[in-house]
């Protein structure tokens, strides 16, 4: 029986021709190959700065800490994500605050945010679920209003827009991830980008020690003492990393349209077997990171135990985070708090979506997953 990879990266001759280059030159930590990726993925966004970095994680954190939030202070998240957006605010000694799913998409219910901003609420945290943006224009207005800033998490969304924004354009910063199933990647890496120079400053200093020259800086430089100028962490995005992820920058637009091509395929036959899925807005391009299903009441563990043994890689993006034993404990949440995002995390199937699948692959398994799911019903 063949297998087909629930995801297969798409690094190639390029991105080892360009890493066995970086590795034959004297920088590989943080030097001209990260400096060059900054520069071009803060032009892709059409954002200001651009700041590299070793995770998602490690980014969203230091945007967090850059703000000064902390101990006594909530932050605003969707109950649907992955466990990363809620634990940055964790590890600055804040409170998460969950508010529930829209139907539609998964997104964060805009509609919801407002009853669940206190006085101690420093920022919303919104997700660009499966790569469709949430409703920023909404956030912003609520964040203005409220005094709050905006973090996005646009781990899922590098080439999405919606009314003609791109994460980062209506919000203080955005930060994406190039862990390895990731839309580009190597690896592991993130980066953050923003328009404020102040941030991006702090954010410079933050990655770094607090040191106020880079390896980097001393190297091309004549020699100049630094000076460590606030206490910071180590989270700088290396050459290594950097140039395996420039060229995959230089085809993002042509790897979207295959994966777009391969949505609408999907998105074509589910529809006609009345099989759901999170919708595609009008006023949006999705980037397309994850294609989700949501199967049957009650029957989405069976089914992914029958399409795996078919053959077709599955995973679950993600079950409402609320529910899992930290936060059910640390917060006493429970079954019922969120329902939207519960209902979501108790159907949802990712089924494979990526530029590899063959024609072959893509038919096999529209056919095996309509079947499985017409034998549950
Ligand atoms: C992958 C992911 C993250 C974490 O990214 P890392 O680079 O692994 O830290 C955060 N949020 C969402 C929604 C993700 O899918």
């Amino acid at each position: 029986m063949k297998k087909i990879e629930f995801y297969r990266h798409n690094i190639g001759e390029q991105e080892i021709k360009a890493v066995t280059e970086t590795l034959q030159n004297i920088f590989i930590t943080t030097g001209p190959k990260t400096r060059l990726f900054e520069k071009e993925f803060a032009a892709y966004l059409g954002a200001k700065h651009c700041i590299g970095v070793t995770s998602w994680t490690i980014g969203a954190f230091l945007v967090l800490k850059a703000w000064g939030i902390g101990p006594g202070d909530e932050v605003i998240v969707p109950a649907m994500t992955f466990i990363a957006t809620p634990n940055v605010i964790l590890h600055c000694g804040a409170t998460p605050v969950f508010v529930d799913s829209e139907r539609s998409t998964g997104n964060i219910d805009v509609n919801k945010i407002e009853e669940k901003i206190s006085p101690r609420t420093k920022a919303i945290i919104p997700v660009h679920l499966y790569g469709q943006m949430a409703d920023m224009t909404a956030i912003r207005t609520l964040a203005q209003k409220h005094g709050l800033r905006v973090l996005e998490d646009a781990a899922h969304c590098i080439e999405g827009t919606r009314n003609g924004h791109r994460p980062g354009h209506l919000s203080e910063a955005a930060c994406f991830s190039f862990y390895a199933t990731k839309n580009i990647t190597c690896g592991e890496g993130g980066a953050i980008v923003t328009n404020d120079d102040e941030l991006a400053e702090k954010l410079h200093l933050l990655r770094f020690h607090g040191m106020s020259k880079s390896a980097a800086n001393r190297y091309y430089q004549t020699y100049q003492h630094w000076d460590m100028e606030i206490l910071g962490y180590k989270a700088n995005m290396t050459d290594i990393q950097a140039s395996l992820l420039v060229p995959q920058l230089e085809r993002i637009e042509e790897t979207w349209k295959r994966k777009n091509e391969i949505c609408r395929r999907y998105e074509e036959a589910f529809r006609a077997e009345r099989i759901e899925f999170p919708v595609s807005l009008t006023d949006s391009k999705p980037a397309r990171h994850l294609f989700t299903v949501w199967a049957p009441r009650g029957k989405r563990d069976s089914i992914l135990v029958a399409l795996q043994e078919k053959g077709i890689g599955v995973a679950v993006n993600f079950r409402a985070v609320h529910l899992l034993s930290f936060f059910r404990k640390h917060f006493g949440l429970k079954s019922g708090d969120f329902p939207v995002a519960e209902e979501i995390g108790d159907r949802t199937i990712s089924i494979p979506m990526y530029p590899k699948l063959s024609h072959e692959e893509i038919e096999y398994i529209l056919d095996t997953v309509i079947k499985t799911f017409q034998s549950k019903e």
